[in-house]
């Protein structure tokens, strides 16, 4: 979907009834001062969740951005979305100011799936933007019995955020431009080891880091390899 309409196309794609559904806030919660966790609730019995799609929210007259569901439980109409509020955009600002009773339209989940749930190891990279893949795919990597590894890139007042989210087999990573260093990307343990040859990669978040992580993963022929840029930096809406 894009991510920018003219208003008349914005307020038709809001109003479609098969698309965007109906949802109220019940609780926002800061694990972070810049992650902020909001639960929805609504009737999300339509909605097709699979690891990799995101739903849509219209952000502004004009604007609609994607976000992932960390959590979903269709008895209790729930839904949980962990947000990166990064000052500089439309949907960080409209997302930083949303509290508890608040309403608005959320799309039913689409994109690209990324779990093969065939392939016994996983491995998922990511930053902020892709902590809600990794909270919606670690139960699933227990319950189908995976090897699994997560490697976050995240600013510094980020480094605890996977603990406080109950991540697990994580390794956090500073921003400092390692990952669009290919050298010290294949220096990595998981990289520089062909105990991970035959595992599945999914990478997300930072454009750039997934370039070139994803580079650095074809040139020691890693085939199972799913990515997707969530931002990429200087574009709006990516
Ligand atoms: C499939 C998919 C799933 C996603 N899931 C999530 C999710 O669960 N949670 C989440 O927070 N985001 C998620 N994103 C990323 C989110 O959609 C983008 O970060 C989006 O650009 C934010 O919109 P914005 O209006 O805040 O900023 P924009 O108007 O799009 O961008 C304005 C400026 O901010 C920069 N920017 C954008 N995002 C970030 C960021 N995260 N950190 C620093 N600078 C940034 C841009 O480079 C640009 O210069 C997902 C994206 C995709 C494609």
């Amino acid at each position: 979907m894009i991510s920018k309409l003219p208003k008349w196309a914005a307020d038709l794609t809001e109003k479609t009834g098969s698309i965007m559904f109906d949802m109220k806030i019940l609780e926002t919660v800061y694990i972070s001062p810049d992650i902020k966790k909001i639960r929805f609730q609504g009737d999300i019995s339509q909605m097709n969740f699979q690891i990799g799609y995101a739903n849509i929210i219209r952000v502004s007259n004009t604007e609609f951005r994607n976000y992932t569901a960390s959590y979903h439980n269709v008895r209790d109409r729930i839904l949980d979305i962990i947000f990166h509020i990064h000052d500089n955009g439309v949907g960080s600002r409209y997302i930083d100011k949303l509290k508890p009773k608040d309403e608005l339209r959320i799309s039913i989940p689409r994109g690209k799936k990324m779990y093969n749930e065939t392939i016994r190891q996983q491995f998922i990279f990511g930053d902020e933007t892709s902590l809600g893949l990794a909270c919606a795919i670690l139960p699933i990597l227990q319950k189908n019995n995976h090897q699994y590894q997560f490697y976050f890139e995240l600013d510094d007042e980020n480094q605890n955020v996977p603990e406080l989210l109950g991540l697990e087999n994580y390794t956090v990573f500073s921003k400092k431009n390692t990952f669009r260093n290919e050298q010290w990307i294949s220096e990595l343990p998981v990289v520089n080891t062909d105990e991970w040859d035959a595992a599945n990669y999914i990478l997300t978040g930072n454009a750039k880091s997934v370039q070139t992580f994803r580079k650095v993963l074809k040139g020691k022929s890693r085939s199972n390899i799913s990515s997707q840029g969530y931002w990429l930096e200087g574009k709006k809406g990516l």
